[in-house]
């Protein structure tokens, strides 16, 4: 009997990167996943494909735009119908966008909150219901070490990821006699497409190469100058959802390689 089996899981963002290795995570530890994000359609069919042949459990897929409410709704209705009630939210789905203040382009602020914030809020409103109603629910929320600290311009993402923390422990207390846990993980940086397209504007924002940005902005405050794996955060997610963490909720748990140590 694996830790998860029987229950259901939504993953946002989880065609690629972070939200891919926790989707990873939780099906081999039995769970069902609904998969979530953009991308190739046959490169999405075969990540559903592996999943579902490795770990021997259904796993759906739903393209929803995390910007529309509307679309965040569809996601939750046809996971119940295809997969099951909710019990395991994980509100990955997250973009960024680099620029000074004076030139951050107002439909990036925008979007950003919609993706990286408010997404996790109407998902959290659609399915809170169902895991009151089972006495049962894990709600993880990948926020950032950018949670926690600041960057220059970042202005939309780190204020986006400061409201998911808040966001969180709201979220906590009003499950906490549920059985619902909600925490926030901070990951500090890992080499997704994320990042790797981050790295440009980085480079012309500071006027420096694409070399020094990954050694003297990236790894420059993380401790023990690695990037942090999705195999990494797959673990921490699974573990939370296990019973052993019914009393860790409310949190931030940095995987940062030390940079919130700083
Ligand atoms: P990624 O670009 O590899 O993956 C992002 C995922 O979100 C993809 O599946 C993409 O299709 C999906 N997505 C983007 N916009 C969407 C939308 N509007 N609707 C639905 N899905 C959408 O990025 P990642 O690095 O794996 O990031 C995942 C999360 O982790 C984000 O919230 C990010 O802020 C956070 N994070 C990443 C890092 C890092 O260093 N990579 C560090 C800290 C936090």
């Amino acid at each position: 009997m694996r830790t998860l089996d029987g229950k259901v899981a939504i993953v946002t963002g989880s065609t690629s990167g972070i939200g891919l290795g926790i989707a990873e995570a939780l099906s081999a530890s039995g769970a069902k996943v609904m998969l979530n994000g953009f991308g190739d359609k046959g490169e999405i069919e075969a990540i559903q494909k592996r999943l579902a042949a490795d770990h021997s459990v259904k796993i759906g897929y739903h393209g929803a735009d995390m910007s529309k409410p509307e679309q965040i709704a569809d996601l939750v209705a046809k996971t119940r119908t295809t997969l099951g009630s909710v019990d395991i939210l994980v509100n990955n789905a997250g973009i960024q966008h680099v620029a000074p203040i004076e030139e951050f382009p107002i439909a990036k602020w925008d979007a950003i909150i919609a993706i990286n914030l408010s997404s996790a809020f109407h998902l959290t409103r659609e399915t809170f219901s169902e895991m009151k109603a089972r006495k049962w629910g894990r709600i993880i929320n990948v926020a950032s070490a950018h949670a926690l600290v600041a960057s220059p311009f970042k202005s939309a993402y780190v204020a986006a990821k400061h409201g998911v923390l808040g966001l969180t422990k709201t979220i906590a207390l009003e499950g906490a006699e549920h059985g619902i846990t909600c925490n926030a993980i901070c990951p500090g940086y890992v080499l997704t497409p994320l990042v790797e397209k981050q790295i440009p504007d980085t480079a012309k924002a500071r006027g420096i190469s694409e070399e020094a940005v990954i050694r003297d902005v990236l790894l420059a405050a993380q401790a023990t100058k690695q990037f942090v794996t999705t195999a990494q955060l797959g673990a921490l997610a699974a573990f939370l959802c296990t019973d052993s963490a019914a009393q860790i909720t409310g949190t931030s748990l940095p995987m940062d390689g030390g940079w919130t140590a700083h």
